[in-house]
């Protein structure tokens, strides 16, 4: 995978151009990680600012680590054994 997001960061629009839909937030706090659906926001906005802005629901820290639920993009099916 190539690595561009030093310099642009992934906006929504891009996550939705490679077939995922939601985020993958993970609480450095506690450990705790949970899907983000993001249907109802832009393309415009970029991943890395959701972040910031997410509440732990375990532990109450605010601030966690936003990133696209890459999984997802799998149609199922697609490493089965042959
Ligand atoms: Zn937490």
């Amino acid at each position: 995978m190539r690595r561009e997001a030093e310099t642009t960061p992934m906006t929504l629009g891009n996550m939705r151009a490679n077939g995922v839909r939601s985020l993958i937030v993970y609480c450095g706090a506690c450990g705790r990680d949970a899907v983000f659906n993001v249907d109802t926001y832009p393309d415009s906005v970029p991943v890395p600012a959701f972040g910031p802005r997410m509440v732990c629901a375990r532990c109450g820290m605010i601030g966690a680590d936003a990133r696209p639920n890459w999984t997802e993009r799998q149609p199922p099916g697609a490493w089965a054994p042959r």
